[in-house]
């Protein structure tokens, strides 16, 4: 708990102050028995010392508590995700190439779970022709692999219905993981 409290930014500088508060008021004490002035004079003496130390402190208290306050209103703080969230970011991550065996091409995007229907979508969809000895020719959704010699040169689906065969497969994957499948 201590830890958590220390190591956040915010309430370190906070402590932090605190304790330098403290030091302020011990000195005074200190002062005070070192010199005949009562501690409230020592105290006042100390407030009001060249650099007003005092003032000083209490601008200090000041730009940390509007810096609080700052960061409360403004920090985008990484919430922790709830299950489910977690739960999409997972498939999210999982799910980012198919494979078409047949054509010996690979698929890949970026999966999203929508805010609206809450189903998988896909974006940033591209084909990669596989035919080259291990290495990937990314593919043209027009001229196919741009390779003339090669089995994929000028085949290739359209896009849209890649998009849609995709992202049909990942909703049935989607509901299998939420057991509606
Ligand atoms: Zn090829």
């Amino acid at each position: 708990m201590f830890e958590k409290i220390w190591t956040s930014p915010v309430w370190s500088k906070v402590i932090s102050a605190g304790i330098i508060g403290i030091i302020g008021f011990i000195s005074a004490i200190i002062y005070s028995l070192i010199t005949d002035m009562n501690p409230i004079d020592s105290f006042k003496y100390i407030w009001n010392f060249k650099t007003k130390i005092g003032y000083a402190f209490i601008a200090l208290i000041f730009m940390f508590i509007i810096q609080l306050l700052l960061q409360k209103v403004f920090s985008k703080k990484e919430k922790k995700l709830n299950k489910t969230e977690q739960k999409a970011k997972h498939f999210c991550e999982q799910w980012y190439k198919i494979n078409d065996d047949q054509t010996n091409v690979v698929y890949r995007f970026n999966t999203y779970i929508s805010s609206y229907t809450k189903q998988p979508i896909i974006a940033n969809l591209t084909a990669f022709c596989k035919n080259h000895n291990g290495q990937e020719f990314k593919m043209n959704w027009i001229g196919g692999c741009l390779d003339r010699s090669c089995a994929n040169n000028n085949k290739i689906s359209r896009e849209s219905v890649v998009k849609d065969l995709i992202e049909s497969q990942l909703v049935v994957e989607w509901e299998k993981i939420n057991g509606k499948y």
